[in-house]
């Protein structure tokens, strides 16, 4: 092969084309001193251009928490981590090993991305709280006209009509405390309570809860949760909350004589909660989505059952709150079954 159609780039000019990029980029060698760092590491670190050149680990950061993601990194375990020590700067920064020792740095400023995402759920909760008590008026004037009708000569399409506008009002009741809710748990998402949870009896009671609704659907509802389940630590009014939506959801959209189950699986450093039902499924295209607010799946928006499409967000957001996460599994037609982690204390 012709040696001059093998590709060479130099280090000035892969240094020239980083500085380009938004995202700040470190190496770290062996000795875990800065080898390489383009504009953007300087400027989400908040240093002059050029200053992070020979800097040690503890100059690069003051972070004693990313100091030791990237000495992980360079002992061979890539991680990522969070930060927004610097005066309201949110950093995330990834590290993994480099070939020849030491560590490739990763600093992505999310800055904007949180004031932006603070801006949105304050707008969600002024607005929640602005609609709420037209609403209630509505609502109560609603109630009133029922009333009213019973003892009056009126067709029956006025009455349907009526109780279809009460039945409409409900469900935005309904989605409004469920916006509040959801703008509540995201602003509160890293202080949920650190209660002792047994998950065996929340279970339970969730499922004693959802029995009407269920004997109503013809859905049965089976346990298989053993009470010896070690606790965990948590919110218990959350995960509650968490539970029933998933469990609702499975009844809702259960076929008549289906049945839902919920089962646990403990492992080393934690446990894993799956509630499954044998009803239409989720398409693959919309499964990533469904967890999405107001995300539904078309067809139920069709059969009219109702649902704001606001409970799968609230239940992702209580998983995460408790450093878990959630996710499904399900084929169109067969049934779904979601599954959520909550690590051991
Ligand atoms: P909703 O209030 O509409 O139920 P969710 O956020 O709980 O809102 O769910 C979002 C959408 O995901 C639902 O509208 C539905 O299309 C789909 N979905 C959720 N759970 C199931 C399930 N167990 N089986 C089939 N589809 C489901």
């Amino acid at each position: 092969m012709p040696r001059e159609h093998t590709p060479t780039v130099s280090e000035t000019e892969v240094a020239l084309v980083a500085d380009q990029a938004s995202l700040g980029l470190l190496r770290f060698d062996e000795a875990l001193r800065v080898r390489t760092a383009n504009l953007a590491a300087h400027h989400a670190l908040e240093r002059r251009p050029g200053s992070l050149l020979g800097r040690t680990l503890m100059e690069t950061f003051v972070d004693h928490k990313l100091e030791d993601l990237v000495r992980a990194a360079a002992d061979g375990e890539s991680g990522v981590r969070e930060s927004d020590s610097r005066d309201r700067t949110s950093i995330i920064v990834r590290a993994r090993p480099a070939s020849d020792g030491g560590a490739w740095v990763t600093i992505e400023n999310v800055t904007e991305l949180q004031r932006l995402r603070r801006i949105r759920s304050e707008f969600i909760d002024n607005l929640s709280h602005e609609l709420r008590t037209p609403l209630a008026n509505i609502r109560l004037l609603t109630e009133m006209l029922l009333d009213d009708l019973e003892n009056e000569e009126v067709s029956v399409r006025m009455r349907e009509r009526v109780a279809t506008i009460d039945i409409e009002t409900g469900h935005l009741v309904q989605m409004i405390n469920e916006l509040l809710d959801l703008s509540r748990i995201e602003q509160t998402s890293t202080q949920v309570r650190n209660d002792k949870v047994l998950l065996a009896p929340l279970v339970a009671s969730s499922m004693r809860r959802l029995h009407t609704f269920a004997e109503r659907q013809g859905v049965v509802l089976v346990e298989l949760v053993p009470d010896d389940l070690p606790p965990i630590r948590g919110d218990e009014e959350r995960l509650d909350q968490l539970l029933m939506n998933l469990l609702h959801n499975a009844v809702k959209f259960s076929p008549g004589g289906g049945t839902v189950t919920v089962t646990s699986d403990e492992h080393p450093d934690g446990v894993v909660i799956s509630v499954a039902d044998h009803g239409v499924g989720i398409p693959t295209k919309d499964q990533a989505r469904v967890f999405e607010r107001f995300y539904k799946v078309d067809r139920a928006r069709e059969r009219g059952l109702g649902g704001t499409g606001l409970g799968l967000a609230i239940a992702r957001h209580i998983a995460e709150a408790h450093g878990g996460r959630i996710w499904l599994e399900s084929v169109e037609g067969q049934g779904s079954t979601f599954s959520f982690s909550l690590p051991f204390a």
